[in-house]
């Protein structure tokens, strides 16, 4: 992705595209270990974004990334939509007033997100949740950060960390949120949450 706002806009929208495109998939994982409403919870919040993203047209990146996290919150419901909501809500928070992002900006707005989940969810890595995808895709950023690595470059191997931590969750054992009520049969069960978070961080690279 472009590192200005219209980039941040394409990488909403794609997001959007992409949780409609596989809200199937992540119903069925939820199924399985929950629900079976993450991918229809996701697929409601983000249709409703993208009703939202002419109003933020113009504002910049902050402004942009809180209204997401707000629009989130009022329509996702269940577990994901507060935790989804209030990173979106940090990362602008973090990145308020920005016209555009340097890695290092990309890092602190995906930090804060990673914080604000783990600050409202209580999850620490290994328990089978979003955290499991998204903590390792910030420290693959942290790396590339140290090694002054291009942008898209970095958004690359975060998306690969993501997807490498969605799958990692596999054979984990549930600790937090409705799959942990299954226990051991939680085991051998993709989480939904860690596939939708790995989503978000392929769409940054897709589609240009
Ligand atoms: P619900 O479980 O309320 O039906 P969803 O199905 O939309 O909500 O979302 C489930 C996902 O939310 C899980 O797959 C998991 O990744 C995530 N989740 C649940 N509880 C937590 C938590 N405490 N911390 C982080 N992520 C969580
Ligand atoms: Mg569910």
């Amino acid at each position: 992705m472009a590192a200005d706002r219209a980039g941040v806009l394409a990488w909403i929208r794609r997001s959007a595209e992409a949780i409609h495109e596989q809200r199937e998939i992540l119903t069925e994982l939820d199924r399985e270990i929950g629900d079976g409403d993450h991918g229809t919870n996701m697929d409601r919040g983000f249709a409703a974004v993208m009703t939202k993203l002419p109003d933020v047209a113009d504002a910049d990146i902050g402004t942009i990334l809180k209204t997401v996290g707000m629009t989130l919150v009022s329509t996702v419901g269940g577990a994901s939509g507060p935790l989804y909501g209030t990173a979106f809500l940090r990362a602008g928070t973090a990145l308020a007033g920005k016209q555009e992002l340097t890695l290092a900006d990309a890092l602190a707005g995906l930090q804060a997100a990673l914080d604000g989940v783990v600050a409202r969810g209580h999850a620490e890595r290994g328990e089978k949740t979003m955290v499991d995808a998204i903590a390792p895709a910030v420290d693959a950023l942290k790396a590339s950060v140290e090694h002054d690595d291009a942008l898209r470059q970095a958004l690359e191997t975060a998306a690969t960390a993501a997807e490498d931590g969605a799958k990692a969750t596999i054979p984990m054992l549930a600790k937090k949120g409705r799959a942990s009520y299954l226990g051991e049969r939680s085991i051998n069960h993709q989480d939904p949450g860690a596939t939708s978070a790995a989503l978000f961080f392929r769409a940054m690279v897709t589609g240009e």
